[in-house]
């Protein structure tokens, strides 16, 4: 059986032993005679998945007691409405901030519009289209050690790394202490939960969409300080309540059995490999390898401020645009699969998240070395 390098952005590569398990589990979860598309969400058996699941995530982020871990759908997307309606009323007036640094923060902040007064208070690109600096738009992270929220504000909410622009940004220590008391920080680390140690100890919400280094698509993952709990807006749906969820053990209504189940595979796989901390220096190498590569070179171009620059989605382009489509089709037909960059901003991109081995960022950089020899 033919197996390629998937650098897509997501759903993204699973282990290549987790999908293995999914093989034996779907006919006959764990000798029981049933398949794991057939359990029951009510089910002892479900109680022993979400269970392990649920601790086993606990042990790879070191999760503190004041934080529960919820389970919840409509994936990242679905994110952007399920924290606004359930915290943006928090100190009584609907009111929140945001910190723009690509694509997916600036979609956080035009959904939680709906729900109240919100405003960026910082950006890389929205507002400072020219003059922001040498290296233009959505290219760094727009840190200000003294960042403030605006008056009654419930959350700053921010992205922890752009996953279509390639800017990374963990460093959220600063802002936390910046911000006034009665605000939380809220983050949306999709595309990084698990591929690095992140401080969620400084923040109210941590969420990730599982499709990219948790599972696969139908779960979002939710990790919320208890005592934000409660504060839902009357038009939040129940489902999407965390007091709900919360007191359901993410059961309030038929939960995805499934993707959780898959979640809790890869929550194995990741504590069996190291945990956390050995993933990161994984990445950390993969990423340093290809960047070097890149910076050897003025025939591929990465634009993002090096301070910032993602492990894990490294967006490019070819100095001569028009070759792009002949790089793509020569690189499947060597096996590199979902190289395209998003299609908002074009290029390139290579998404080396946590089942990418080194071996993968090898041929993609051979295979790079080979197309510029060609056509450089
Ligand atoms: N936030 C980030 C950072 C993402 O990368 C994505 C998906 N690529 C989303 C949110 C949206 O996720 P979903 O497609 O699950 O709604």
């Amino acid at each position: 059986m033919a197996r390629f390098w998937n650098f897509s952005a997501g759903p993204s590569m699973l282990p290549y032993d987790v999908l293995n398990q999914i093989s034996i589990d779907v006919l006959d979860w764990n000798s029981t005679g049933i398949s794991v598309t057939d359990i029951n969400h009510r089910s002892k058996y479900f109680e022993i998945i979400y269970n392990q699941a649920e601790s086993d995530l606990r042990a790879l982020l070191g999760l503190s007691s004041d934080y529960c871990i919820l389970f919840i759908q409509g994936g990242g997307q679905g994110a952007n409405a399920v924290v606004p309606m359930n915290m943006i009323g928090m100190n009584g007036i609907n009111r929140a901030d945001f910190i723009i640094s690509g694509y997916w923060s600036y979609k956080s902040y035009l959904e939680a519009c709906k729900y109240g007064d919100v405003s960026i208070v910082a950006d890389n690109g929205y507002t400072t289209k020219i003059d922001c600096n040498d290296y233009g738009p959505y290219t760094w992270f727009p840190e200000n050690k003294s960042i403030k929220t605006r008056e009654g504000s419930s959350y700053l909410q921010f992205c922890s790394n752009e996953t279509i622009n390639g800017v990374e940004f963990v460093d959220w220590g600063d802002i936390a202490n910046s911000i006034n008391k009665d605000a939380v920080l809220v983050v949306d680390a999709s595309s990084n939960f698990l591929t690095r140690v992140l401080d969620i100890d400084d923040t109210g919400v941590v969420f990730a969409c599982a499709q990219k280094n948790a599972g696969i698509s139908g779960v979002t993952i939710f990790i919320v300080r208890k005592d934000l709990i409660g504060n839902a807006l009357n038009i939040c749906p129940s489902i999407f309540d965390y007091m709900n969820l919360f007191h359901g053990h993410s059961r309030y209504n038929t939960p995805p059995v499934f993707a959780i189940y898959v979640s809790g595979l890869v929550f194995k796989w990741l504590r069996r490999n190291g945990g956390v901390k050995k993933m990161e220096s994984n990445n950390l190498e993969k990423s340093r390898m290809l960047y070097d590569f890149m910076d050897s070179t003025s025939f591929y171009i990465n634009k993002i401020h090096p301070s910032v620059r993602s492990r894990v989605n490294i967006p490019f382009h070819l100095k001569n645009d028009l070759l792009t489509n002949i790089f793509i089709e020569k690189a499947e037909n060597r096996g590199l699969m979902n190289i395209r960059g998003h299609r908002s901003v074009g290029g390139l991109r290579a998404s080396i998240y946590n089942a990418m081995p080194i071996d993968g960022v090898m041929d993609l950089i051979n295979y790079m070395r080979d197309f510029e020899c060609y056509y450089g």
